[in-house]
């Protein structure tokens, strides 16, 4: 087999640069002593996080190779083909402050399109259903009153916090002795805000309100700039998708970086000594300067280390689940809600699937939408087979849209929860007192190890352009190191 300057056959190249998914054999065994396995840096995971860092450290002149364990790249983002068009079914939406994203859009020549919202929303919480208009919830006035004062306050909390170092706050042990659950116990009575709140702490976290540690809550509102902006539509993280994915974005990151992508090479062990640092694979083993892992902590956790992590970073690694989702898209022959006079966004805690949004663009034939298994639901029908989960989300539109949502014309859906290289997603969600406890370990190297990922970003952590800016960071702290 003909191997390039990294060790990669030219056939991966075309592959990877053809479409990102495929992975040819690889010449397993091969020794980090050869020429071509020698690198400056070795960055593990073709996420966004990964391929910035990448492309980052190519532009200044050093060489890199990006091992990434599952056969295609784009981590938690991920290419379908729905009723003929290439979608999303990983992430999918950009705001209109995730600048770093919408940069690289631009850059690589993909198009952004505004979501849908037209018409009217629907909100089915707490036994009281509702039209609205717009991103002001339809709840009753007296509870929306009630929303907006704890929605005024945790924007208040979170501005004194510095994402991602939540540690650092001067209220950080008493607010990570918390979760968003205890915190709403607490101090929001009504039954329709709490569970508001519930149903969008799922919505944005994919997991319950009695699993996140509210100082992570907080965290997460100053790194998008409070709540409204992750939860709003228009002017919000759900502004606007791409024509064609964003995915595509990451294939042509990695077309560009050539053969130094090497696919369906799972990283097993990273060794240290005091010249360099050698990452082994199935796939043989490379010898670099430095090494960037941007697997979240609960994949990293997966990788030994020689020598072993200091106690603070492995106790992190442990505490950092992934949350549970499975993304369902559907497509129509045509968008009969909008014909209804609705948006296709319902919020609502009486079903299994949701929340959902219409997610059509000028590419799409007849309508189409999509929506989400989030949390607790999601964990119950992970291990359902495909046709009982179609049935379900069925019954769950129909219950809004009437019996002409039960005959899509295409449906695909994607269990990340079961997906062995992610394990789930959005982001990883600490629960109380990890942040204080283990926090301080998120970014800071050891020894020739830098970590980045979503996780790690000081904006618009758990998100597509938090990952890019944690990939610029990284590149950043390395570059005067080598
Ligand atoms: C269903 C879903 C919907 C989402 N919706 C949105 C959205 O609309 N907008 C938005 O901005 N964000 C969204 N997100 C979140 C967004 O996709 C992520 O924040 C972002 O893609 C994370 O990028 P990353 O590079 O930090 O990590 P990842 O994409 O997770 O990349 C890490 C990579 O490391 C690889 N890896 C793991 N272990 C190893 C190993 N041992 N060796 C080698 N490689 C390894 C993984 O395979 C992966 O490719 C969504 C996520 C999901 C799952």
């Amino acid at each position: 087999m003909e191997s390039t300057q990294n060790g990669v056959s030219r056939r991966e190249a075309m592959a990877i640069a053809a479409s990102g998914v495929a992975v040819a054999g690889f010449a397993g065994g091969a020794s980090a002593k050869e020429p071509g396995r020698r690198t400056d840096v070795v960055i593990v995971g073709a996420g966004f996080a990964g391929l910035t860092a990448a492309r980052e450290l190519r532009r200044a002149g050093r060489s890199v190779v990006v091992l990434e364990a599952d056969d295609r790249v784009g981590g938690r983002t991920k290419a379908a083909t729905l009723a003929g068009e290439t979608i999303d079914i990983g992430g999918q939406w950009v705001g209109p402050t995730q600048t770093h994203l919408l940069a690289l859009a631009k850059d690589y020549g993909v198009r952004v399109v505004p979501q849908y919202a037209d018409g009217e929303n629907i909100i089915d919480i707490a036994g009281r259903m509702a039209r609205y208009r717009g991103e002001t919830p339809g709840l009753a006035d007296e509870d929306l009153a009630e929303f907006g004062a704890a929605v005024a306050a945790l924007d208040g909390m979170a501005s004194r916090i510095a994402a991602p170092r939540a540690w650092l706050a001067d209220e950080a042990a008493a607010w990570d002795a918390q979760t968003v659950e205890s915190w709403l116990l607490l101090n929001v009575k009504g039954e329709p805000s709490r569970a508001l709140f519930r149903a969008l702490a799922r919505g944005v976290f994919s997991c319950d309100a009695g699993e996140i540690s509210f100082l992570y809550f907080l965290s997460y509102l100053a790194s998008a700039g409070g709540l409204e902006a992750l939860i709003a539509t228009r002017g919000g993280a759900q502004d606007s998708l791409f024509a064609g994915s964003v995915w595509q974005i990451a294939s042509k990151m990695a077309a560009e970086l050539g053969d130094a992508v090497v696919l369906g090479a799972p990283v097993s062990r990273i060794e240290q000594d005091d010249a360099g640092v050698t990452v082994v694979t199935g796939r043989g083993s490379w010898r670099a300067t430095r090494v960037i892992v941007t697997a979240p902590p609960a994949l990293a956790s997966r990788i030994a280390y020689a020598p072993p992590l200091p106690a603070r970073r492995d106790g992190l690694t442990q505490r950092m689940p992934l949350g549970c989702v499975i993304k369902v898209a559907l497509a129509y022959d045509r968008a009969f809600w909008r014909e209804m006079g609705l948006s296709g966004l319902v919020i609502s805690d009486k079903t299994e699937f949701g929340p959902w949004f219409d997610r059509g663009t000028p590419l799409t034939k007849g309508g189409a939408l999509v929506g989400f298994f989030d949390g607790a639901p999601a964990q119950r029908w992970a291990d359902r087979t495909p046709a009982e989960r179609r049935t379900r989300v069925l019954e769950d539109l129909a219950r809004y849209f009437g019996e002409a949502a039960r005959h899509p014309v295409d449906y695909v859906e994607e269990v990340w929860t079961l997906s062995p290289y992610h394990r789930g997603g959005y982001v990883s969600v600490p629960g109380p007192g990890v942040l204080t406890g283990f926090g301080s370990a998120l970014l800071e190297p050891v020894g020739r190890i830098h970590w980045a990922g979503t996780e790690t970003a000081d904006a618009w952590v758990g998100y597509i352009d938090g990952a890019i800016r944690s990939g610029e960071r990284v590149a950043s702290e390395v570059a005067p190191l080598l």
